[in-house]
């Protein structure tokens, strides 16, 4: 599932400059059975356990290829009438399976990182519409907030629009890794009282390493009343909705500006898909539309996509969440979700009756996160974690990540892949209590480190 390679060894097989010549299909795709295929981490292997898990599903796939078949580009309603209106009626579907209001309008970026620049430009937009003619010069610098467990992508918007990271205030968190709103309202005053500008407030919702939920409903309250735009990052998280009984841990995010999902996480469609739904399309119109003669249409009561952000061309990615949301239906996809969170509390439960092994956080969806307490100091104990982690996936065919939660090094299961069953997350607990076991008797390494290995090693030959 993960290729045991050093860096540049797949390179080493490339030929530095193109072919001049024509090559026979059959000998690329022969290239790409030995040399490709099995040199990409596995995503879709059900034993893939690491990040947030995904799928290619089948709808999807079949979706993806027909869109690279039809090759259309959807910049303009114009330029492609279906893939528009199904852009639109599909991200509709989405909103109303998350049980959003009707009010809040869908539109398809790749990655969720593009999603919150939209937004976060928008925000800025509607506190300083002449920076789009006069670019930031003068006036009070403008701040925004998220806490400290938000995504980078947050970070990197900030850096992108040019509010400088100086101005991104990441709020503490309290001991099940959620926003504090205390903090968040009285670092907005603080800010206001130094004569700054705040803008916008990032909740999340599915928190990229523990999957906690910020308090949204009373986010929104400290943004209502300061006007700020409330995003919510609800890129892994947000697919959960799709089951109410899950819903209302989402409370209060019916009160955003806007909204990131990515179906490319847990709604077992092929990455990119990742939906922004925003409140009013106005503001990220108002935001991004410039339009130059040759794409004048003169068509007024259609959306033409490339006005909702940075970019014109624009892929059919509607075809295969459409396709995937037919196939499965909603049930079908409540179903999964409801299975991975159910094999997600069945090892929560193992941890939690395990004497050596703590869990470290909540487990409101189908993640994981957990580390193996040997005695010793916190330092040793997280150099006992990395072991543990290494032993782990170099037994495979599973693979976990790692992250750090109040300072200390945990591990992470996190189930979202459709062929991941109970076996594999057993056979995932069954490695880490064999590793425990032998690391605890100091039987060691069951591999060496990778700069230790022979080169090649998972590398065949043509
Ligand atoms: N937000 C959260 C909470 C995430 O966990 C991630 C990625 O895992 C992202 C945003 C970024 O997602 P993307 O890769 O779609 O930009």
């Amino acid at each position: 599932m993960v290729p045991r390679l050093s860096p540049g060894e797949v390179a080493a097989h490339l030929p530095a400059a193109p072919p001049e010549e024509a090559e026979d299909l059959d000998r690329i795709l022969d290239d790409y059975e030995w040399l490709i295929e099995p040199n990409v981490t596995h995503w879709n292997h059900p034993g893939f356990l690491a990040y947030f898990a995904i799928t290619g599903s089948g709808p999807g796939i079949v979706g993806e290829a027909l869109a690279s078949a039809l090759n259309v580009n959807a910049m303009l309603w114009k330029t492609s009438p279906a893939a528009t209106e199904l852009e639109e009626r599909v991200c509709g579907w989405l909103r109303d399976m998350l049980g959003l209001p009707a009010v809040f309008a869908g539109h398809i970026n790749d990655t969720a990182s593009i999603g919150s620049l939209l937004a976060l430009a928008a925000a800025r937009h509607r506190a300083a519409p002449q920076a789009r003619e006069r670019g930031l010069v003068g006036g009070a610098a403008m701040t925004v907030y998220c806490s400290d467990q938000a995504h980078s992508s947050i970070d990197k918007a900030v850096m992108t629009l040019g509010l400088g990271l100086d101005q991104l205030r990441h709020i503490g968190t309290d001991d099940a890794f959620r926003l504090d709103v205390d903090a968040l309202r009285t670092a907005v005053e603080a800010d206001l009282e130094a004569g700054l500008r705040p803008i916008a407030v990032v909740a999340v919702a599915g928190t990229t390493s523990s999957t906690s939920v910020d308090p949204i409903a009373a986010v929104a309250e400290v943004a209502a009343a300061h006007g700020l735009w409330l995003h919510v990052d609800a890129a892994y998280a947000g697919s959960a909705a799709i089951c109410p009984e899950l819903r209302p841990l989402l409370a209060g995010w019916e009160r955003a500006d806007s909204i990131v999902v990515n179906p490319h996480k847990w709604l077992f469609t092929p990455i990119d898909c990742s939906v922004l739904f925003v409140r009013d399309p106005e503001e990220l119109k108002a935001t991004f539309s410039l339009v130059p003669e040759y794409l004048k249409t003169g068509e007024e009561r259609v959306t033409n996509l490339m006005d909702l952000g940075i970019q014109l061309g624009r892929r059919f990615r509607a075809l295969k969440l459409w396709m995937v949301i037919r196939a499965f239906g909603v049930r079908g996809l409540r179903e999964a979700i409801r299975h991975h969170c159910a094999l997600a509390a069945e090892l929560a439960g193992r941890i939690d009756a395990h004497p050596e092994i703590e869990r470290v956080a909540p487990v409101p969806f189908s993640t994981v996160c957990f580390r193996w307490t040997p005695p010793g100091t916190p330092e040793e104990q997280d150099a006992a974690n990395e072991l543990l982690l290494a032993e782990v996936n170099a037994a495979g065919p599973v693979h976990l990540s790692h992250t750090r939660l109040a300072g200390r090094l945990v591990l992470r299961v996190a189930i979202g892949n459709l062929r991941t069953e109970r076996e594999h997350v057993d056979h995932a607990w069954r490695l880490v209590l064999e590793a425990v076991d032998r690391l605890r008797s100091g039987a060691g390494w069951r591999t060496p480190p990778l700069r230790d290995r022979e080169p090649g090693s998972t590398l065949g030959e043509r």
